[in-house]
């Protein structure tokens, strides 16, 4: 029998509240993760990602990377762009960042597009850079930034890529699995993600899910990582079934039940759900006189960025460590101008959950003696 284990509700953008059944999967006999025995599991597991996005077999195949989410954006950004040519990154927030650091890490040329992080990046400059730059042969943009909890225009942005001859990459760690995503019908050659965030895995497993033609054309760029390199990883799965080095064996046990409960309760249902979380969010927030950042109109439904109150008595850290106690973590925020805290809507929880959390943050308000 199961022992039931103490159930968190995480606020955080991931790692996000697992069941039961997930955390279980990974207690299984010791194995080598060089038996063929695993490398089925890896098959199944690598075509059951396709499946989340909507990705035809023929066109597109997944990689998968021990290691956190960010090993997918250094990847992507190290593996796939050809010698003498840039990428552009659409940059409105933290996450696009990333992708930035990571082209001056490896010296690459790339153009740092930057937008407000308060909005959705604007098409027409874009566009406008694509024109101007005809060496750009990446274009990247993340889906969701998680830091900010903007949503953005990945299909429009997509097509623009492949208009001006070059590939799309989107980092969608934090909205795959959550919001649908069609890589065909959104223009997205390459996404990525973690196995901790919208699938509700365990930590340790990333993948990269893009067109296979474009990972084999990339054997011939210059290689910039030993690790961390897209080919090299697709061409030992290819060739032998097996990660090149060690995987996180129970991890991909956690996910492959994490999968098997992800198809259970459909992509329509587990977004309608995500979404009924966010609704409850926003409501508690709004009875008890939060403020939020961003324009409802443009948020993924997965992220809120709230205002600190402009109150003496608060405090952050008291009010997490009030909430944390009672089985409820709340997450800082990730916006250099402005202090903000995130709630999130990842993972296994309910809006039942979040009327739940919002007791326990007027409590932890009337405790601290702070009024909004
Ligand atoms: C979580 C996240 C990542 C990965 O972060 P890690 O700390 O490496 O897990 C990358 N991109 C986005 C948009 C994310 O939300």
């Amino acid at each position: 029998m199961m022992k039931t284990i103490q159930r968190n509700i995480l606020l955080n953008p991931g790692p996000a509240t697992t069941t039961d059944s997930v955390k279980y999967a990974q207690v299984v006999p010791d194995i080598c993760p060089r038996e063929r025995a695993f490398a089925d599991l890896m098959k199944r597991l690598r075509s059951d990602l396709l499946k989340v996005v909507h990705a035809p077999e023929d066109q597109y195949t997944s990689v998968l990377f021990c290691g956190s989410g960010t090993i997918n954006i250094d990847v992507c950004v190290n593996s796939l762009l050809p010698a003498g040519k840039k990428i552009l990154v659409v940059n409105n927030g933290a996450y696009n960042s990333r992708a930035v650091e990571v082209c001056e890490m490896y010296h690459l040329p790339h153009i740092n597009l930057r937008f407000s992080v308060y909005e959705q990046p604007k098409l027409e400059v874009i566009e406008r850079t694509l024109q101007e730059n005809d060496d750009i042969a990446v274009v990247y943009c993340c889906h969701h930034e998680t830091g900010t909890g903007v949503l953005n225009p990945i299909r429009e942005i997509g097509a623009l890529a492949h208009r001006y001859g070059a590939i799309f990459v989107s980092d969608t760690t934090s909205s795959l699995g959550m919001i649908p995503l069609d890589v065909v019908r959104d223009h997205v050659d390459f996404c990525m993600a973690s196995a901790q965030k919208g699938l509700m895995a365990m930590t340790g497993l990333s993948f990269i899910i893009g067109r296979t033609d474009l990972i084999k054309a990339s054997k011939n760029y210059p290689t910039r990582s030993y690790y961390c390199n897209l080919y090299m990883q697709y061409d030992y799965f290819e060739r032998t079934g097996e990660m090149h080095f060690t995987p996180p064996v129970q991890t991909i046990y956690a996910t492959i039940q994490a999968l098997k409960e992800y198809f259970e309760e459909g992509e329509t249902a587990k977004f309608a759900r995500h979404r009924a979380v966010y609704e409850a969010i926003h409501q508690g927030l709004d009875a008890l006189g939060f403020e939020t950042v961003i324009d409802r109109s443009i948020e993924s439904g997965l992220v809120v960025s709230v205002k600190y109150p402009d109150h003496e008595n608060w405090d952050f850290e008291k009010v997490h460590d009030y909430c944390f106690e009672r089985g409820f973590t709340i997450y800082p925020g990730k916006i250099s101008t402005t202090n903000t805290f995130r709630l999130c809507a990842l993972g296994k929880i309910y809006p039942q959950d979040i009327e739940a959390f919002f007791k326990v943050l007027k409590e932890a308000l009337d405790y601290y003696q702070i009024k909004l």
